[in-house]
């Protein structure tokens, strides 16, 4: 019996515990030995560190002050190799020298931009992803920094949302698979190297899911839909070795992210054996007051504590009052060591204790960052993040012929919108806009002509009739529409999401010219443009693309590249749509329409589908699916089905197509979404040329969790649906899990 206790004890505990090195606890250990309360109550204390590298002032003197006391664990916003080795050098100069973390918010590149990570993610290419974010660090590490607070994993089904722009999109599956490739990517083989850098999956958790789309609102789910659709990539990243965490500012079910035991303990380090650590949001701590949660900071500090943050940012509550709390006895030390053993431990697997300004060498920044192999790289990743919507008789590619193209639009000329929100040390000057990267591919023929036609929140009668003037000589049209970058990010949500400004009115007047428009859409989120859904020739929507945003559209407009992207996000015709995603259940009155299409419920003034459904997304050349066939028509939990089928380039280029797989459980304990997304292969065809592809489907792919949040199967028929999106299915067929 009691091994048995012993053996269920071994399979409750993950399966995924990263590894400790015995070595390095024991250093760890000894260290802890030597510290003061107050020294360790300092390793939990992150500032930002604009200050110290600015001008003489008392907040300066503060900081230094700080730090030189040991009373600071790591520092956000310091950056490049002269400022780190400054602030280094402050630590140092402590009693038992600890050097500090810096932590930066390289979320979608350094110096050279990257497609935001929503783009990105519509490329469903994982190595692409992984290489993209190893670019980062590699750039970000020769700069002195440590330690990235990315990526952001948070599922997001409300385009409303700013932050959208920062994640994987809607989908557990796609989410939890480019999770892992970032945390790679980032992170390298293995912390330590000096082209790796920490990542730090966040924010934990549900903050995706706000009210109403608003940032930092409050969440109500259930716990199923919790551990069903948001945690995934959590646990994707936890298992990936993600050396951190960072919980959130809204509240779940009432307790704030921060103060939640269940998530940070329970969960994360109980549940999963996460041994990283976990550091707060931007004061999230202190937050918890406003809330009213805590009264005060104090209790702030002490609640946050118990809950499992290890780490402060920016709040001070730690540093003010974690010293007090253990002399009156509210919070036992053994917490507090347990929290600083998590960050010392970082620490000594980084190599910082060797040579803690291993980061910052003058030499090595100059090298990585001007290395010009990271703008090939950008560019290759930005023209695999562009989704090519629609494109009316074959519109696109355009070619090198004698032409007359008209470039119009309130972003065709963009720069810093091309890198969108997020960037940290980025070089927007050098950033290719829309009408360089045209003017840099144009054949000798063709010629560009120009029309800003005002801002993207307005234009003038008499800036539309310029752009009018403008069509009119062309041959063709491409109108640069969309967000500027400050309009999708942290704390932007939006009530509308239709395009902003005058923009329909713009493309409306260009349209009545009767000239062929392509419309390149920028935007950090899902935006709603039926007009130029219906009425464009040609639509590519390029979200923000970063530092080689106009070359790589450029080598789509003119067919350099061919598009491969497919939207990980559903779009919607209508606000009063949202949320809306593919992975939803029947209702008990699923209605047909005329197109016979499964209405899922009913609006009398809207369509039910969406503008576009994830997973949707064209290429020029054009695929074909058939010969499905299924290994086994019957399996148990034991073995796996191999499904295979054939895919053919039917069209004329050469192309990828990014073929998905969907099951559904037709009949559970907890009714199943219609469709899940459980694979899917990105396949490169030649015209003409077909491949034979083969998924295996196995208990993994089965499982969901049940009403007692375990994860498991239910014997019964899957249905196995194959297409080329979540709304195009090409191929069907069933089969039975049995016991
Ligand atoms: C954001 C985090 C970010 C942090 C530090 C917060 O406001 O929510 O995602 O990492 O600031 O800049």
């Amino acid at each position: 019996y009691p091994t048995l206790v012993f053996f269920l004890f071994l399979c409750s505990v993950s399966t995924f515990a990263q590894k400790t090195d015995p070595a390095i606890s024991q250093k760890v250990d000894q260290l802890l030995k030597q510290m003061t309360i107050e020294e360790k109550v300092g390793q939990l204390n992150q500032y930002t560190g604009k200050a110290l590298t600015g001008p003489a002032s008392e907040k300066k003197n503060d900081l230094q002050t700080e730090i030189v006391n040991g009373w600071v664990g790591s520092m956000l916003n310091v950056k490049g190799v002269k400022n780190t080795r400054e602030v280094q050098a402050m630590a140092l100069k402590s009693r038992l020298k600890i050097p500090l973390l810096f932590g930066l918010d390289v979320i979608h590149g350094y110096e050279v931009t990257f497609p935001i990570p929503l783009a990105e993610a519509a490329s469903w290419d994982l190595g692409a992803i992984k290489q993209a974010a190893h670019v980062a660090a590699e750039e970000a590490a020769a700069s002195g920094i440590h330690w990235t607070f990315a990526p952001m994993v948070d599922i997001a089904r409300d385009p409303r949302w700013g932050r959208i722009m920062e994640g994987a999109g809607e989908d557990p599956y796609l989410g939890s698979l480019i999770a892992r490739a970032r945390v790679k990517g980032f992170q390298g083989e293995k912390l330590g190297g000096t082209d790796a850098v920490m990542a730090c999956a966040k924010h934990f958790a549900a903050y995706g899911a706000a009210i109403a789309g608003r940032d930092y609102a409050a969440v109500e789910m259930s716990d199923h839909e919790l551990w069903q659709t948001y945690l995934p990539p959590f646990k994707a990243a936890a298992e990936a070795g993600v050396a951190t965490f960072m919980n959130s500012f809204n509240t779940l079910n009432g307790i704030p992210a921060t103060g939640n035991s269940y998530l940070q303990r329970d969960i994360l380090k109980n549940k999963w054996n996460y041994n990283g650590f976990i550091v707060s949001d931007w004061n999230s701590i202190g937050e918890m007051s406003i809330w009213g949660y805590a009264n005060d900071l104090k209790d702030a500090a002490e609640k946050a504590i118990i809950a499992g943050s290890d780490m402060d940012m920016e709040g001070s509550a730690y540093r003010k009052h974690l010293v007090q709390l253990v002399k009156e006895g509210k919070v036992a030390v053994a917490l507090i060591d347990d929290a600083v053993k998590r960050i010392l431990y970082k620490k000594f697997e980084l190599g910082l204790f060797d040579d803690p300004y291993k980061f910052s060498d003058e030499k090595r920044e100059q090298k990585v960052i001007k290395n010009p192999k990271n703008r090939t790289i950008a560019r290759a990743m930005a023209r695999k993040s562009i989704v090519l919507l629609k494109n009316d008789a074959d519109l696109l590619p355009l070619a090198k012929t004698a032409q007359t193209i008209a470039v119009i639009g309130p972003l065709a000329k963009a720069k810093r919108d091309m890198a969108g929100s997020w960037i940290v040390n980025a070089d927007t000057v050098s950033t290719v806009s829309l009408y360089e990267g045209l003017s840099a591919a144009v054949g000798k023929n063709q010629k560009l002509l120009f029309a800003g036609a005002g801002t993207a929140l307005s234009s003038t009668d008499a800036e539309i009739a310029e752009a009018v003037a403008t069509a009119r000589q062309a041959d063709v049209v491409v109108l640069a529409l969309g967000e500027t970058w400050d309009m999708s990010g942290e704390s932007k949500s939006r009530a509308d999401i239709h395009l902003p400004g005058d923009q329909v009115k713009l493309f409306e007047a260009i349209q009545k010219t009767g000239k062929p428009i392509i419309v390149t859409l920028m935007a950090g989120r899902p935006m709603i443009f039926n007009e130029i859904a219906d009425k464009a020739a040609a639509i590519l929507y390029t979200w923000w693309l970063g530092s080689e945003a106009g070359n790589a559209i450029s080598d789509v407009i003119f067919g350099n590249y061919n598009p491969s992207a497919k939207l990980p996000v559903t779009f919607p015709r209508a606000m009063g749509q949202i949320p809306i995603y593919y992975g939803q259940t029947n209702t008990g009155r699923p209605y047909t329409n005329q197109k016979n299409k499964l209405y899922l419920s009913v609006y009398i003034d809207e369509e039910n589908t969406p503008r576009y459904a994830f997973g949707y997304g064209l290429s020029y050349t054009k695929f074909s699916y058939s010969d499905l066939k299924l290994s086994k028509s019957e399996i148990t939990d034991a073995d796996s089905v191999v499904l295979s089928f054939k895919l053919t380039n039917t069209g004329k280029y050469a192309g990828e197509e990014v073929a998905q797989l969907y099951l559904r459980d037709e009949v559970a304990s907890i009714v199943r979404p219609l469709k899940e997304l459980k694979d899917f292969a990105k396949v490169l065809l030649k015209p003409g040329e077909s491949k034979l592809i083969s998924f295996v489907i196995n208990k993994e792919k089965l499982s969901f969790y049940n009403k007692d949040l375990k994860w498991i199967t239910e014997p019964g028929v899957f249905q196995v649906m194959l297409g080329s999106s979540s709304d195009q299915i090409l191929l069907q067929s069933k089969f039975t899990l049995t016991r």
